[in-house]
């Protein structure tokens, strides 16, 4: 790991931090999102200066809209730092052994971001997004891992054909036709058996945060009261990010592997 590189890339996650909240905030609405600026949400005016300089434009305003004073949110520059972290995070973490696959990695992290927070507070999973970084992962596994290719194929196979039984078993109540296309992305990312360990954590996470959520409100859970798209996106990102030899432990010690006779 190089600290100026990590630097780099941190820097790098503010400013593209500041364009995926217009894309989280714009893109539910049906708002442009690829060209324009921010806009105050009080006085509409364009914040130019706003978008040039991310975090530090908010400190040095104090947060106020030049035009009329409003305050602005703080989630602007809470979403530029977490998407530094988070980028950060992503280049110490995967096994990007070159600059190509570190920018597969960023892109696919974007698009992660963006679908976490929109089926978050949305609870729909934007096809706009996903399908376009899903056709990068295929023609990306295609050119540098032909070997593996089928793999891979059948992962995303295997995975959006599961959730396709989920959905038609629970009548769309339980998933989203979103989270059948995302487990297709899924599989066709991490490949087998890293596709089984994305989906046990994101099950479990989803399971745990539900319970929770019942727990505090005291009532059923009905339908879909929590999309499910974020635990498959924290699901993805940690599946990702572990390196084989813990992938193997998790079999062993949740005896998934007696479950698939392998290993
Ligand atoms: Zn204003």
């Amino acid at each position: 790991m190089n600290p100026l590189e990590l630097f780099f890339f941190s820097f790098l996650g503010i400013f593209v931090g500041s364009f995926l909240f217009l894309v989280i905030q714009r893109l539910p609405k049906n708002e442009q999102f690829l060209v324009g600026r921010s806009k105050c949400d009080f006085c509409n005016h364009n914040l130019d200066w706003f978008d040039l300089f991310p975090v530090l434009s908010y400190i040095l305003t104090k947060g106020k809209c030049r035009y009329c004073h409003n305050r602005l949110s703080f989630l602007y520059p809470a979403f530029e730092l977490f998407t530094a972290a988070v980028f950060a995070l992503t280049y110490y973490l995967f096994p990007a052994t070159s600059i190509v696959s570190l920018t597969f990695y960023l892109i696919i992290v974007s698009a992660l971001l963006v679908i976490f927070f929109i089926d978050l507070f949305h609870e729909i999973i934007p096809f706009v997004i996903l399908l376009p970084v899903t056709v990068i992962v295929v023609i990306y596994n295609f050119w540098f891992t032909p070997v593996l290719f089928l793999n891979y194929l059948f992962a995303a196979l295997g995975a959006a054909v599961f959730f396709l039984v989920l959905f038609l078993v629970t009548r769309g109540k339980g998933l989203g036709f979103g989270d059948v296309v995302f487990a297709f992305f899924m599989g066709s990312l991490l490949g087998f058996p890293r596709i089984i360990i994305g989906l046990y954590i994101s099950f479990v996470l989803g399971a745990v945060i539900g319970l929770i959520y019942i727990f505090i409100k005291k009532k059923q859970l009905r339908g879909s009261a929590i999309p499910f798209g974020p635990f498959l996106v924290l699901g993805t990102y940690i599946a990702l990010s572990l390196p084989m030899h813990f992938i193997y432990l998790i079999f062993y010690y949740t005896h998934l592997n007696y479950l698939l006779g392998m290993l």
